[in-house]
């Protein structure tokens, strides 16, 4: 759950909203959204924020994927001016013009999260910030490596880019999530349970739980391409928003009938009238979780565990403590930020995601007990921001949209 403030702490960059919009928003002119999960849009339908975006003096403009875009225009409660909605296509660097005393223009490059469908990371390059926010993500440290726009050639070889600040999804900066299994991986462990439960009897049916609003499409696919056949979903939410997604659109059908297994909740479907998902002895509950999975029962029981009916299969849309440290390493910020500060300080963080082993040290000097933590830049990566940088930018290549785990 992120508790990220909106800001940025760059006091330069004030007039950028990233994931928030509430009343202490109102200040500010370009407004990202990252993804289209609730803890990332507050705010966003009150009448308060509505009419200050809405007003074309405000010169107030949202940024987003095309697929965010899409949602945003089509969801009912969300009333803001589709011309000031703004999709920007994921991997190629954008000069946005802005309403700052600062800069004329800022570069945005939107990422792909590998969150949920239409998640994004945004890398803002404005003078001397080369700010990355992650927003919620898992992508695993290769598919970092392969984000052109995160990469410079250092004498024949790839390094990534100075980045100035990292915002970070710290969702699993925690010991006890010290590592998951990759969503292909846990896909595989999907696959295993729906199989099993389907063999043992004919009308034997596999009802899926869905977290949210979205979050386990990725496994939905996987699942529908191994027994090719449709997966049962919510009617308003198919044509709301898994219509427009090519990629699902032939794995997921709002007909509940001719199918067996569902991603549908049952006050969902208690709506269609179809009861599809009415508990019996022949539907198997599948939940896919990783908040369950601490190192702890993954030691003891593996990536799947049976409770009450229910079985539980390790899932997750967010990095591992192992991944962020991986990714931490890599892209070795100047300046690191946490999105997700539950039940931890900072300084916890700091040390979970920095420290070579897990034997307590001391904290360093610089790292204060506030939600700025100071990095150590190696010389290696040194910032340089010059005309060729730019030139650099402009040309990336398209990185991978979608499936950001390797296969
Ligand atoms: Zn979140
Ligand atoms: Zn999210
Ligand atoms: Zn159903």
């Amino acid at each position: 759950m992120s508790t990220f403030c909106g800001i940025l702490e760059e006091k330069e960059l004030a007039f950028i909203g990233i994931d928030s919009f509430e009343s202490h928003m109102l200040s500010c002119s370009t407004f990202m959204l990252s993804h289209f999960h609730k803890d990332h849009m507050c705010g966003i339908q009150d009448q308060s924020f509505q009419v200050a975006f809405n007003n074309i003096k405000n010169n107030m403009l949202l940024y987003a994927s095309p697929l965010t875009i899409t949602y945003l225009k089509r969801n009912k409660t969300i009333n803001l001016r589709e011309d000031k909605l703004i999709s920007l296509e994921i991997g190629f660097p954008n000069l946005l013009k802005v309403h700052s005393e600062n800069f004329e223009y800022i570069c945005v490059t939107l990422l792909p999260a590998g969150h949920c469908p239409g998640s994004v990371m945004f890398l803002i390059e404005a003078g001397p910030h080369r700010i990355l926010y992650t927003g919620d993500f898992r992508v695993q440290l290769q598919d970092f490596k392969q984000f052109k726009a995160l990469l410079i050639d250092k004498d024949g070889n790839c390094g990534p880019k100075n980045i100035s600040a990292l915002y970070l999804d710290t969702t699993f900066a925690s010991k006890k999530y010290y590592e998951f299994p990759t969503r292909k991986e846990s896909s595989t462990n999907l696959i295993k349970v729906v199989e099993e439960w389907l063999d043992q009897d004919p009308n034997n049916k596999i009802c899926l739980w869905m977290p949210g609003y979205v979050g386990i499409e990725y496994a939905i696919v996987e699942v529908a391409k191994h027994f090719n056949c449709k997966i049962h979903v919510h009617k308003q939410k198919y044509e709301e928003l898994y219509s427009s997604i090519a990629d699902l659109d032939n794995y997921v059908t709002p007909i509940s009938t001719n199918t067996r297994i569902h991603a549908c909740s049952k006050n969902e479907c208690d709506t269609d009238r179809s009861n599809c998902m009415e508990l019996n002895k022949n539907v198997k509950c599948v939940q896919l979780n990783a908040l369950a999975f601490t190192k702890d029962v993954i030691d003891t029981a593996g990536h799947v565990i049976i409770k009450n009916n229910i079985t539980r299969v390790c899932y997750s849309s967010h990095p591992s403590c192992k991944e962020l440290r991986e990714i931490v390493r890599f892209l070795n910020p100047e300046k690191l930020y946490f999105n997700v500060i539950v039940n931890q300080t900072t300084k916890e963080i700091y040390n979970i995601l920095t420290e070579n082993n897990w034997t307590p040290r001391t904290p360093k000097e610089d790292v204060n007990e506030n939600t700025k933590v100071i990095l150590k830049l190696s010389n290696k990566y040194k910032f340089n921001q010059n005309v060729e940088n730019r030139t650099e930018v402009a040309f990336n290549k398209r990185p991978r949209l979608e499936s950001p785990e390797r296969e």
